[in-house]
């Protein structure tokens, strides 16, 4: 019998829930932070991304001061999240046009849009892509964005939940659309999914054998076949 992609999440969403659960949505964070902080965790370690973070509004205590600060020393302040000559002028950039577009550092309108009008407008802002504005929408905003990151694609792709090569913006709608409008599952799965690219879907070397999902992974089963 060929599973669905539907079928495929039915079946390893309780595993999930069981191996990495419980998870809870707590959307608490204020979104240019959330925007700031994915911006900072592009190619780094969770640890990195929070040290950069502290580091950077440490020495920039508001946003006007990140916006009006000399480029070299911004990258100074986030270099221990690396990429720091690319993330620096990227999250200056930003910070200016959310100022000018709604006159202060806020994305807090954002929230009683609805979704795909607010995603519009995140992904309008240069350097922010589909990851980072679903990062804002989900963690800051409790909307039902999925933020695939490598681990998500990695995992999705090989149990077979996306096609292999889709793009991120493909990535991001199927998902979404497999999932539907639920933020909790949508924030279980997320953070479940990420959980197990890295203690057992790993890239270089998934752990097949141990995996309990094995027996509805595309991946595994067409191995076995
Ligand atoms: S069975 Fe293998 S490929 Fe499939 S999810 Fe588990 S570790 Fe990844």
């Amino acid at each position: 019998m060929t599973l669905t992609p539907a079928d495929r999440l039915n079946a390893i969403e309780p595993i999930l829930d069981e191996v990495y659960g419980p998870r809870q949505l707590n959307p608490d964070r204020d979104p240019v932070s959330t925007l700031v902080s994915t911006i900072l965790s592009q190619n780094t370690s969770d640890t990195n991304t929070a040290r950069s973070f502290r580091s950077l509004r440490n020495r920039f205590p508001t946003w006007n001061d990140v916006v009006g600060a000399n480029p070299e020393d911004v990258i100074d302040a986030i270099r221990s999240g690396g990429l720091a000559n690319r993330k620096g002028p990227r999250i200056q950039a930003a910070l200016e046009e959310i100022e000018d577009r709604y006159g202060t550092f806020t994305l807090d309108n954002l929230a009683t849009m609805p979704i795909d009008a607010a995603r519009a407008e995140l992904v309008s802002i240069d350097g922010v892509g589909p990851k980072t504005a679903a990062c804002v929408l989900l963690f800051s905003m409790g909307l039902p964005a999925m933020p695939v990151d490598t681990h998500v694609h990695r995992v999705a792709t090989r149990v077979g939940l996306i096609e292999p090569g889709a793009t991120a913006n493909a990535a991001h709608a199927k998902l979404e659309s497999l999932i539907g409008d639920n933020a909790d599952r949508v924030y279980r799965l997320h953070v479940e999914i990420i959980a197990h690219g890295r203690a057992v879907c790993q890239a270089r070397r998934p752990r097949c054998e141990i995996c309990p999902l094995r027996s509805h992974c595309e991946y595994a089963t067409s191995r076995e076949n």
